[in-house]
């Protein structure tokens, strides 16, 4: 059976971890399903590849294509820089709705961290990815909306606040909050997960975030009994505890007691925050995967950007791009291929053969090209077929 990806290539470092990444998915595939299944990776342009070829960043039949597509994948693109360009990863995850970023981060033995115990790190961070701060509803200082905002809250602001400022708009929507909160809670049931934490600031944002917190504990009520339980209800009330924590302290406790902490789902600001720092404590951004998903779409992509400065050198670590094909497997039905991939990564980068990224963290190690690696995952892959 053949399984339909698109992919885009990205631009700076895009092509050269795609060379890299393709060959390791295809042979997970065969080595877990031999002839009976199989990748058909089909291109889609976007970027400065799709600039070159039609004249626009995004073309339209990029986006139709995705709107009516399941799965997708996509390197990193640029945003040009001047004026007008709005960044084609938000562009791209307005227009498909795409509202939920999934981050998984999970220690890979090896690496350095600075925890003390990283291997207790293995949590799944859900960020709502489509309002909040996030929404782009800012008056610059000076401007009418602006002044006509700080006029009206003159009173709360303070006298000495005036019109050189700028404002911005927080919008968080109950709709919008619960379906993030229940595809975090619709994962853990699917992955056994033990919890799902509500991450908010609700303390300080009582109508903002602590009504994030509010929903996500009502949509629990309201539609998981008997499959998720809340603190103060036993056992038997469901397999998934859900709890909360308040943002600054989760970032605390993420450091301390990483062993606490299962599902996290939270609002877009504190999202992004927390995903990159949870990175950074298990091998930071060239082992980091993602995906953006809505209700029908799920597009897997590298957490990390075109690095431009490192790109065409034969030095990137591709190890992001796989390993979010390896949750594009998983979210496939092909759960022995996904496993087939991180087995892979974690026996290299237990040899200590790594992209230079790894190898200035651990001592000892023997620095590879991005191919050179890929080629060192490709036969550890091919070994378990
Ligand atoms: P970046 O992620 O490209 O680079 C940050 C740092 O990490 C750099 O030092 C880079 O060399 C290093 N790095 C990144 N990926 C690496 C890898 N796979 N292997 C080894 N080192 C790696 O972030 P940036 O410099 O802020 O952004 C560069 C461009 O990428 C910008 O145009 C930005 O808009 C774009 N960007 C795109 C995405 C996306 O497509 N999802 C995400 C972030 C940034």
């Amino acid at each position: 059976m053949d399984t339909q990806v698109f992919f885009i290539e990205g631009d700076g470092i895009g092509p050269e971890v795609w060379a890299a990444a393709r060959p390791v998915l295809d042979a997970a595939v065969a080595a877990s399903y031999g002839e009976t299944r199989r990748l058909n990776w089909v291109e889609l342009l976007a970027g400065e590849k799709a600039f070159a070829e039609t004249g626009e960043y995004l073309p339209q039949e990029t986006l139709e294509t995705l709107r009516g597509a399941r799965l997708a994948m996509k390197g990193p693109l640029t945003t040009p820089v001047g004026k007008g360009f709005r960044s084609l990863n938000v562009t791209m995850r307005r227009t498909l709705d795409l509202y939920a970023c999934i981050r998984p981060v999970r220690y890979i033995e090896g690496v350095e961290s600075p925890l003390k115990h990283p291997e207790k790190v293995d949590m799944v961070v859900f960020r709502e990815n489509t309002e909040d701060v996030y929404a782009g509803i800012e008056f610059a200082s000076g401007s009418d909306e602006a002044r006509r905002l700080i006029a009206f809250l003159h009173d709360e602001l303070g006298a000495d606040v005036d019109s050189a400022s700028g404002v911005g708009i927080k919008p968080i929507s109950k709709f919008r909050s619960q379906r993030l909160v229940r595809q975090a809670i619709d994962f853990a049931l699917a992955t056994k997960r033990e919890s799902v934490t509500l991450v908010h600031k609700g303390n300080i944002m009582k109508y903002t975030e602590g009504a994030f917190r509010g929903w996500g504990y009502e949509l629990a009520e309201a539609e998981y009994s008997g499959r998720v339980r809340l603190a103060d209800q036993p056992a038997e009330q469901g397999p998934v505890l859900m709890k909360d924590c308040i943002a600054d302290a989760m970032f605390q406790n993420a450091l301390l007691y990483p062993e606490m902490y299962d599902v996290l789902a939270t609002t877009n600001l504190n999202g992004d925050y927390l995903s990159d720092a949870l990175a950074a404590q298990v091998g930071g951004l060239g082992l980091a995967p993602g995906v953006n998903m809505g209700d029908t779409l799920a597009l897997f992509e590298p957490t990390h950007g075109t690095a431009p400065a490192i790109a065409g050198k034969d030095i990137a670590n591709p190890g992001s791009l796989i390993l979010s094909g390896a949750m594009m497997l998983e979210h496939a039905g092909m759960p022995e291929a996904a496993r087939c991939v991180r087995q892979a990564m974690n026996s290299v980068i237990i040899g200590k053969q790594v992209t230079v990224d790894l190898a200035s963290q651990i001592p000892g190690a023997r620095t590879l090209g991005c191919a050179a690696f890929a080629e060192l995952l490709l036969k550890a892959v091919q070994g378990m077929g």
